[in-house]
């Protein structure tokens, strides 16, 4: 990151000059105690003159130094121009023989010389870092908009894939950046702010930046966060640059990632509040600045529009919203396709199947699982990626990287087959469940086992079914220890969460409970929101009720399919304990064998 750097850079030179300083002052100190003669009083040079043992005396000023004859040298001070030249006391020094030598000016080393000139550099420094500071010029926290470099202007359209709607839409941005001034002559209003909207990873970055490449125009790139600043002014004055260069780089394109970060609600009770409205209203301000034709786009993502000020979707801001949604199989294919062409695949991998493969990955997963397979190929020593590289990129991609270091006990290991049999069964038959993929006693990512399904096509929306399904299958492994192994263990608590956040949202927002279809939003539920009306007492009671209803009626499922086909979790886990991982053949073969009564 760019602050990083500079702060790093700004201490370096801050402790190099102290270091100097320091050292200066002490190396002058030190002169100063090696090169001074002792103080004696005045009356001692009196009395010495008299004896006629001084042998020289330095006047300097009203501070003389005096020479012996014996070579010692001390130093006193005269009454006020006791020593000046028009005084007896020259005369008088000179009848007696003694060698006079007079300095006008206060003696003076190099190294106060050298620490006079650091202290002014110094001083200097800090002088021009608080100008900066007060007008806005930040060296720590400017720079953080950079403009892109070719390489990320030469991204087109062709790069983005799975995103046609979203292409159509912002086609007219390119012409408008193409020929401002056709358009203007027309009259056609193009908007200034377009909001992209989408999850993670969907390529609203790739979108934007392919806009500005396809128009060959300059592409600025800031993120929401790097306007959060905890000093109250940076984040708007930094609003206040980033357009200033835009203005100069017009027809350009503006992004801000994460928009989110600045475009939050005002009003909401946060702790750096002021900073953000401040803030806010300056990328308002800034947007309702320039005029439609002046050439600069401003393109903005987020992945939570709801939570957006409402100021900012108003006519001439972010007006038009994109959604930028997950790819369909199509989408996937083709994304892979784009992807794989940077690496080599064997001809005989069928992308459409892994396209089938990969419901719900984004278009960064998909990148994500080329290069991981690229890898894996790479370290199998082959020069082609294989299909079965991108399988298991695909697992690794879904379920983390496999742990093999991790020493689990024995007990461990059976408690983890257990359990995952547990889930595996009660998937294997469900009607509503999807199927099995793979079932793992290797550990993985944060888990020590893991039970794998795989949704036959893509699922926009689920049905009542499916989620209590789903949440049967979560108590399936908790099930499973009990029955067999008599025990109930940590393991089973992530399970858990996530079938209560179904169950709760089922109630909460899906209306598939007796209390009907209405949102009970709770302020502290699982989402951030402000819409959410406070329920009432007994409504959130009511509300606790049915979430335990649903995961109980799960859990009872689960038992009952559990202990029904003990058989089948007894080999299932048997077989894993020995192999390890199962997949969907070896899953079914099993189910098969152990000879479930009928269900
Ligand atoms: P977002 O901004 O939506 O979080 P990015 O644009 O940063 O996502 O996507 C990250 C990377 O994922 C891109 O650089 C690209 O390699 C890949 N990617 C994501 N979506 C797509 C897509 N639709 N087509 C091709 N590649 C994509």
């Amino acid at each position: 990151m760019f602050s990083g750097k500079w702060t790093r850079s700004r201490a370096l030179w801050i402790s190099a000059i102290t270091l100097i300083l320091v050292a200066t002052a002490g190396l002058i100190i030190r002169s100063r105690e090696a090169a001074e003669p002792p103080q004696v009083p005045f009356s001692d040079l009196l009395r010495d003159l008299d004896r006629g043992v001084v042998a020289g005396v330095v006047v300097n000023g009203d501070t003389l130094e005096i020479k012996l004859a014996d070579g010692k040298v001390m130093r006193t001070v005269a009454p006020a121009n006791y020593a000046a030249a028009n005084s007896t006391f020259i005369p008088e020094l000179a009848s007696k023989h003694v060698r006079i030598e007079v300095r006008n000016a206060p003696d003076q080393t190099p190294y106060s010389y050298g620490a006079l000139a650091l202290g002014l550099v110094f001083v200097g420094f800090l002088g021009f870092t608080l100008y900066r500071v007060t007008t806005g010029h930040i060296p720590a926290l400017e720079s953080r908009t950079r403009e892109a470099g070719p390489e990320s202007t030469s991204v087109t359209f062709a790069d983005v894939a799975g995103v046609d709607e979203a292409k159509e839409e912002v086609k007219e941005i390119v012409d408008f950046l193409r020929q401002p001034d056709r358009f203007a002559a027309i009259g056609g209003r193009i908007p200034k702010g377009v909001l992209l909207v989408g999850p993670p990873g969907t390529g609203k970055t790739l979108l934007a930046r392919s806009i500005a490449g396809e128009a060959k125009a300059p592409f600025l790139f800031a993120s929401g966060s790097d306007f959060v600043e905890m000093y109250a002014g940076v984040g708007a004055s930094r609003i206040r640059k980033l357009f200033r260069d835009a203005r100069r780089h017009a027809s350009c394109i503006v992004f801000i990632d994460e928009l989110d970060a600045v475009g939050r609600s005002r009003g909401s009770n946060s702790l750096s509040h002021e900073e953000r409205e401040q803030t806010l209203n300056q990328l308002l301000v800034e947007m309702d600045g320039f005029a439609p034709n002046q050439g600069v786009v401003v393109i903005a993502a987020t992945n939570r529009p709801d939570i957006l000020d409402p100021a900012l979707l108003r006519p001439g801001r972010f007006d038009r919203q994109v959604t930028v949604g997950a790819p369909d199989v199509k989408g996937r294919e083709q994304i892979l396709r784009i992807h794989a062409r940077k690496v080599a695949v064997d001809p005989e991998v069928d992308l459409h199947l892994i396209a089938r493969g990969t419901s719900g990955f984004s278009g960064a997963d998909l990148a994500n699982l080329i290069n991981e397979a690229a890898l894996l190929a790479v370290r199998a020593g082959r020069s082609v990626v294989m299909a079965s590289d991108l399988d298991q990129a695909r697992d690794k991609v879904l379920m983390g990287v496999e742990r093999r270091s991790l020493t689990m006990t024995e007990h461990d290991r059976l408690t983890c087959a257990y359990h995952e049999s547990g889930h595996a069964v009660v998937a294997a038959l469900l009607p509503d469940a999807d199927p099995l993929h793979k079932v793992t006693i290797i550990p993985r990512g944060l888990a020590l086992g893991v039970t794998m399904q795989l949704p036959e096509g893509d699922r926009y929306t689920h049905t009542r079914e499916y989620l209590e399904a789903q949440i049967a299958i979560l108590m399936g492994g908790r099930v499973a220890e009990e029955l067999f192994l008599r025990q109930m263990t940590s393991g089973a608590g992530n399970d858990i969460e996530r079938a209560t956040g179904i169950a709760r949202r089922m109630v909460c927002e899906f209306g598939m409970s007796s209390l009907g279809p209405l949102a009970y939003h709770t302020p502290d539920g699982p989402w951030e929101t402000d819409r959410g009306a406070g329920l009432s007492e007994a409504t959130a009671q009511r509300v606790d009720e049915e979430v335990r209803e649903l995961v109980m009626r799960g859990y009872e499922a689960a038992r009952q399919i559990v202990a029904k086909h003990r058989a089948s979790v007894r080999a299932m886990a048997e077989e894993l304990l020995v192999v390890e991982s199962l997949d969907a053949d070896g899953i079914r073969a099993i189910m098969a064998s152990s000879s479930a009564p009928a269900a």
